[in-house]
């Protein structure tokens, strides 16, 4: 071999080498791709977080109770890339197009779910739990999204997520107990903390508060009968309203009633400890404000709604908020669809506002969280009753929960 082959053989070999090492850096640039500049300052975005929407495949679906209304659904990237990480508690935001399946016009459907596992390197679960049509007042739908994915949605399946997100996440630094309180489906971001602790915390106290109706619509029996039986155990409250003449009281459940205020006084000995509570409107109401007059600081009092925010935690929350205080109406442009409407304080939020003068807008869960009503503000300013679960850029503003403070310009 003649010095000018080898020189020529040792090039090409450095070349791969090289084209292998870009070709690496470029995959892992997308898996962990910088976010804009906007979005890369999110507080409740965690790395790995991706803008806007990303391909997800249904792995499998498991239903998570007896009576086969909540079903946990396992997805995985299209893309094959890492996942993003996410704090126990926090939520994905799902964009759909429900109508698709039935050959209708496709109208997107953005809703909220938490995740309900702790995080996984290979997947993400969520747990959802059938809107059945209400009985009283008849009339109404059945609920659009969590009807769609229990009858259309299968494995192999492909949905597009935005990254997750929410403040409503545990405070993993911390090792003071946990009071984890669920009222039905509310118990999907509390597994995931409790998972969470189970694994990366197993000194941490864990409570968890469970109510349900009964056996047949508690989810994920078993396994939570498997954490109050393992080392360390959690200390497993379920609680039951309406038991089933086969549940036993001390076996399928601890205790007969609603999770309230009383339930806590009498099973909990009050310490140091961090509240985490998601629930029905009326768990809620009673037990947010409950615990605030037992004596726990706010900042131990975390809740997060599964819909429009029924609850605030503020010893003055009678008094009006933001928004409700000034001068009507208010001028209120979109500047797009051409239109200045006044704003006369009837409506309780900017989208039902615009809604009501028949302004498209997109939103999802209307309650803050999701960021689907996101609007830039051209002049003017926005007020919330209390600061939203979605992070704003500058310059940008939640209808949902908005309220004009002033002569608003939006660029809708
Ligand atoms: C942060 C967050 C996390 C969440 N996590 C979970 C979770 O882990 N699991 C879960 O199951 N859910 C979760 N949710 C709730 C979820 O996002 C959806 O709200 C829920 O699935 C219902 O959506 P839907 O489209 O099925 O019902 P919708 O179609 O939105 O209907 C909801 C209700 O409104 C009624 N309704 C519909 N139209 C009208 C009308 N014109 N007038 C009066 N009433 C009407 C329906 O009958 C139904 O009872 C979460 C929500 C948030 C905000």
């Amino acid at each position: 071999m003649t010095a000018s082959t080898l020189i020529s053989y040792i090039s090409l070999a450095l070349g791969l080498q090289f084209l292998l090492v870009l070709a690496y850096a470029l995959l892992r640039r997308r898996s962990l791709a910088p976010l804009p500049a906007t979005a890369a300052k999110l507080p409740s975005l965690q790395p790995g977080a991706w803008s806007g929407l990303r391909a997800f495949r249904v792995a499998r679906r498991v239903y998570e109770d007896a009576a086969q209304t909540q079903c946990s659904f396992y997805l995985e990237p299209v893309d094959g890339l890492a996942l993003a990480d996410y704090r126990p508690g926090q939520f994905l935001t799902f964009s759909l197009q429900p109508g698709a399946q039935a050959g209708a016009a496709a109208r997107t459907v953005t809703r909220c779910y938490s995740l309900s596992d702790s995080p996984q390197p290979q997947q993400y679960r969520v747990t959802i739990k059938r809107v059945a049509a209400p009985a009283v007042p008849p009339g109404l739908p059945a609920g659009v999204a969590s009807n769609y994915f229990h009858e259309h949605v299968r494995a192999g399946d492909t949905l597009q997520l935005r990254a997750p997100s929410g403040h409503f996440y545990l405070d993993t630094d911390s090792l003071t107990p946990v009071v984890l309180v669920a009222g039905g489906i509310g118990i999907t971001p509390m597994l995931s903390m409790l998972r969470w602790c189970l694994q990366k915390q197993p000194q941490r106290v864990v409570h968890l508060y469970y109510g349900v109706r009964n056996s047949a619509e508690q989810a994920y029996k078993a396994e939570l009968e498997e954490m109050a039986a393992s080392l360390p155990p959690i200390c497993l409250h379920v609680v039951y309203s309406k038991p089933l003449a086969q549940d036993r009281q001390g076996v399928d459940f601890q205790h007969r009633g609603h999770v309230d205020l009383a339930l806590l006084q009498s099973t909990l000995a009050r310490g140091e400890q961090q509240f985490y509570v998601c629930g029905p409107s009326a768990m809620m109401e009673n037990l947010v404000p409950g615990l605030a007059q037992w004596g726990v600081a706010s900042k131990d009092i975390h809740f997060e709604a599964f819909g429009p925010a029924t609850v605030r935690l503020s010893p003055d929350a009678s008094l009006p908020v933001a928004g409700d205080a000034q001068a009507l109406p208010v001028a209120v442009t979109f500047r797009r669809s051409g239109r200045t409407l006044n704003w006369q304080g009837h409506q309780s939020s900017l989208l039902d506002f615009a809604e009501a003068h028949g302004i498209p807008v997109e939103s999802g869960c209307r309650s803050g969280g999701c960021g689907s009503c996101v609007a830039s503000v051209v002049s003017g300013a926005v007020d919330y009753a209390s600061a939203p679960d979605f992070d704003l850029a500058p310059g940008q503003c939640l209808l949902c929960v908005g309220k004009p403070r002033e002569a608003l310009v939006l660029d809708l």
